[in-house]
């Protein structure tokens, strides 16, 4: 099928063959445009071939799949029961193949990667993004470059080195690491898969897709959405959208961006009705997974909530650490960037924007094994006894409960 890339900006044009990331004009992302998209959704095999219809891959490697994407829609019925919601639902992006979303995007870059002749991808990341580059970069066999920040946790190194890339710290800001990332990517053949490259985002339109097959394509009201650099978010509308366009759905959901408030570049612009993300100095907060002080696809977040009609918001790390608590209450175990959809959906239901009668989907991005640090603030009664003891301490909780 044929495809470009446009600036999402000032709309100039790029082919196909040309990979690029950002406009050489106006400095902003690229995004992938299709001719004529075919309303193909049947089928086995990855999520390439399954949604055919809406790539530009003719010839879809299947051995580079790991499994990804197919993740559950799980009615919420603890979390959605104490907001008063009936339709509450949790997007399980737990469950891919290296326990995020970021999977999708992976998939699709390496696709394409493969697909113009690279032998070399690479990443800049300090967390899902690069553990799901690394892994996919072993399935393929490709020489797999991931930048990460200097001072990036022991827990979080081991668990990206393990799939064998040439994995590099580099100190500075993640912002110049990008950049720099492009001029690397440029001087020795790497393709960089980064946060919002146009098939990253291309990959992520599969968890939109898969929502409205999930929901019998009467899709819900509001979709909300942990954002980071803007990619994931940009993609799940542009999969609304697509399907939109071929007639598979009647409506788009109003989508949610949510951020932290230690560090909130597009809800703060969003809130002073700017059109321009500013850095955050000193970012903090516990969702390190949208710690992201100046998202490389801001502008466009914010350009795509105002025709789209949503919102941004904060959310508080308290907040997040609650909603983090009442998921795992009904099995549903994410991070805590994964966590803040809830909280979110909470304050908003407070303040009456959400209504109990919204269909909410929630994007569940990551697992909460990956960030083990975020549980030193769990509080949770441990009961311990010895073998001898064990009879008299279980009879105590069943007394107690019955
Ligand atoms: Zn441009």
């Amino acid at each position: 099928m044929h495809c470009q890339f446009i600036c999402t900006q000032c709309g100039r044009r790029y082919s196909f063959d040309e990979p690029k990331l950002r406009c050489d004009g106006c400095g902003e992302p690229l995004e992938a445009i299709y001719k004529s998209l075919k309303p193909e959704v049947e089928g086995q095999g990855s999520l390439l071939r399954k949604f055919r219809g809406f790539y530009p891959f003719g010839d879809v490697s299947e051995a580079m799949s790991l499994g990804e994407g197919r993740t559950p829609l799980i009615q919420s019925s603890v979390a959605g029961g104490q907001l008063g919601i009936d339709a509450l639902y949790f997007k399980d992006e737990t469950q891919n193949p290296t326990w995020s979303f970021k999977d999708r995007g992976t998939l699709c870059g390496v696709q394409y990667a493969i697909s113009l002749g690279y032998k070399r991808i690479g990443t800049v990341s300090t967390g899902n993004m690069a553990a799901s580059v690394a892994a996919y970069g072993a399935r393929a066999g490709l020489s797999t470059f991931i930048l990460v920040s200097a001072g990036i946790p022991a827990e979080k190194v081991k668990p990206i080195a393990v799939y064998g890339p040439h994995l590099i710290r580099v100190k500075g800001h993640y912002h110049e690491l990008y950049d720099e990332s492009l001029r690397v990517g440029e001087g020795y053949g790497i393709y960089f898969i980064n946060s919002d490259a146009p098939f990253r985002v291309e990959g992520s339109k599969t968890i939109a897709f898969e929502i409205c097959e999930q929901m019998h394509f009467h899709v819900p009201d509001y979709v909300v959405i942990p954002v980071s650099s803007g990619g994931n978010f940009r993609g799940i509308l542009k999969g609304f959208e697509e399907f939109k366009s071929v007639g598979l759905i009647d409506d788009i959901p109003k989508l949610v961006a949510v951020q932290a408030e230690g560090c909130p570049p597009i809800a703060e612009a969003f809130e002073e009705r700017r059109e321009k993300v500013r850095r955050v100095r000193n970012p903090k907060t516990i969702a390190r997974a949208i710690e992201n002080p100046y998202p490389p696809s801001g502008n466009q977040v914010l350009r795509k909530l105002g025709e789209n009609g949503g919102l941004a918001l904060t959310v508080s790390d308290g907040e997040i650490l609650d909603a983090q608590r009442l998921m795992a209450r009904e099995g549903v175990f994410g991070q805590p960037a994964a966590c803040a959809p809830l909280a979110a959906t909470k304050r908003l239901i407070s303040k009456g924007y959400l209504k109990p009668e919204d269909r909410i989907v929630l994007i569940i991005t990551g697992a909460g094994l990956k960030i083990p640090s975020a549980l030193d603030h769990l509080d949770v009664p441990i009961i311990s006894t010895a073998v001898d003891g064990l009879m008299d301490a279980i009879g105590k909780v069943v007394e107690g409960s019955s």
